[in-house]
């Protein structure tokens, strides 16, 4: 035990059916929950909460997953430009828009060294942008990377909001 869940909830059936299978596959135990938790985990930071009206929720940009559109910067697609298409560390990115328009650039990386957190503090110094970094919040193989947020900064909106995991309740479960 160590103290992941209740009592309760270890007192539920399904609950010890679902250890005791995962027990029989120590290894794979990490990546069956990933893929029990990925799609939610996303769809609750994409919605920024249950209460963010719909024009404020992420929609996934598509085409060319690059900063520069975060920036508002035509993109020519060579390593040279400053600042480059992909942020230092970046690893499994996606951008993201709210009304139509990118505003925030999210990418997962297993980790993040101390000379790409200085790197990525000095990106978001010079060029006026937020970051936020979860451990909690990442759908990318939940539970290995963390999420690494590049918003874009505008004194209109409000702060975002924080998202959460989605959690096991004994609710669902009767
Ligand atoms: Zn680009």
């Amino acid at each position: 035990m160590s103290g992941f869940l209740s009592e309760k909830a270890l007192a539920h059936p399904l609950v010890s059916k679902a250890l005791s299978a995962l027990r029989q596959v120590p290894g794979a135990a990490d990546r069956i929950a990933a893929e029990v938790l990925s799609e939610g985990t996303r769809e609750i930071w994409r919605r920024q909460g249950s209460q963010t009206p719909k024009e404020l929720q992420y929609t996934q940009a598509k085409g060319h997953i690059c900063l520069r559109r975060l920036l508002g910067k035509r993109c020519s697609y060579n390593s040279h430009q400053e600042p480059p298409c992909q942020p230092p560390g970046s690893d499994h990115p996606s951008l993201w828009n709210q009304a139509g328009k990118p505003v925030c650039f999210v990418f997962q990386p297993y980790s993040l060294s101390g000379e790409n957190l200085a790197a990525l503090t000095d990106l978001c110094r010079k060029h006026n942008l937020t970051m936020s970094i979860s451990g909690q919040a990442s759908w990318h193989f939940p539970g290995r990377t963390i999420l690494v947020e590049l918003m874009r900064n505008s004194p209109k909106e409000a702060s975002p909001v924080v998202p959460q995991k989605p959690t096991l309740t004994l609710v669902e479960l009767e």
